[in-house]
């Protein structure tokens, strides 16, 4: 199956910087795609790669097969919705969502029907009269949504969209803008620096570092089977086992990850475990997050609320499923 996008060993640099570098990377059509990484990792110019705002200085890039260079952003047949919204604030709601199509030369009846059905789309039916100062952020984000759907792009870009959102509404966005995709059947690629939103949403997430792809999958692949240290670090909260750990458990001297609700915490002495002692409990509503030391390996363990815990500095046995242990590709 031709990809949504494809690069081909794509680089962006400015200067010095590379802000992409080397990318590989195939999107499928339909899917959402998620670009997770820290600030400056290089997900935006990636998007703005495929919007066309930005020139590779390197490799190649594809739409539906077809080689993107030369062509401009309004001719790609993608759109993107900005983290700031970018509406019109002396254009009416409808006026905004049917610009692209004034642009194009529709005319008024026809944009404005289309814009209607784009606004029914993201639920904000008859807002189309009123001012984007008249509207709160989560429907500014939607009338946002609602103009870079109104010309049936084939690929949406989303770059951090719910990010002005408080938690609450950003967590109703997060399960709308997941069946709106469905039920549009659009290829949207979404970046994000949250890694549950990646989780949550995705069909697949590329973890970025520097530039640079450090492992793409499914939100389980990449959670469950990380395949460096950065990438279990940032997804998740794993326990990243030095190589010596690791070979005593596993007789292999690799880099291991750990997820804390793997490890079991027993109050007990007995040595059939690794011994540990609390170092702090922090109480997080469903489940407790304990800090422990064993033997000056820091660890993460996380347990059921409920579960009586034990003192700081008590000693405790720590066991968990070897099956658990995930051996990374990272060299020791
Ligand atoms: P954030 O989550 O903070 O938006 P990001 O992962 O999207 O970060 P990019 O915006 O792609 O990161 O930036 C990647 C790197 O490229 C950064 O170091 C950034 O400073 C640099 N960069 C981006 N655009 C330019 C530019 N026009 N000129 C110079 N450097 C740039």
């Amino acid at each position: 199956m031709t990809p949504a996008v494809s690069f081909q060993k794509v680089s962006r640099h400015f200067g010095a910087v590379k802000a992409v570098d080397t990318v590989d990377l195939d999107i499928a059509p339909g899917e959402f795609f998620a670009m997770l990484g820290p600030s400056g990792s290089g997900k935006t110019t990636c998007l703005r790669l495929i919007a066309g705002f930005e020139q590779p200085t390197a490799g190649l890039i594809a739409i539906f097969g077809e080689r993107a260079e030369g062509v401009p952003p309004y001719r790609r047949n993608v759109n993107t919705v900005f983290q700031d919204y970018a509406l019109f604030p002396h254009l009416n709601i409808l006026d905004n969502v049917a610009y692209g199509l004034m642009v194009k030369g529709i005319g008024k009846a026809e944009r404005h029907k289309a814009a209607e059905e784009a606004l029914s789309l993201v639920r904000l039916p008859g807002y189309g009269e009123r001012r984007p100062s008249q509207l709160s952020g989560g429907q500014r984000q939607r009338v946002a949504l609602a103009r870079a759907l109104v010309n049936r792009p084939k690929v949406l870009l989303l770059d951090e969209p719910l990010g002005a959102l408080d938690l609450k509404l950003r967590e109703n966005m997060q399960d709308e803008l997941k069946s709106l995709q469905k039920v549009l059947g659009i290829t949207f690629v979404f970046v994000t620096h949250d890694q549950g939103e990646a989780l949550s949403m995705a069909d697949h997430v590329a973890v970025f570092n520097d530039g640079r792809i450090m492992q793409v999958g499914t939100p389980r692949d990449i959670y469950e089977r990380p395949r460096t240290r950065f990438v279990a670090d940032f997804v998740g909260s794993s326990n990243v086992l030095p190589p010596d750990f690791v070979q005593r458990y596993s007789g292999q001297r690799r880099w291991g990850s750990l997820r804390p609700e793997a490890i079991r915490v027993v109050k007990s002495t007995r040595d059939d475990g690794l011994s540990a002692r609390l170092v702090s409990a922090n109480y997080l509503g469903a489940t407790t997050r304990l800090a422990l030391d064993a033997d000056g390996l820091r660890l993460h363990a996380v347990v059921p609320a409920g579960t009586s815990l034990p003192e700081e500095g008590e000693a405790l046995v720590l066991t968990f499923n070897r099956d658990q242990l995930h051996l990374m590709d990272e060299p020791a």
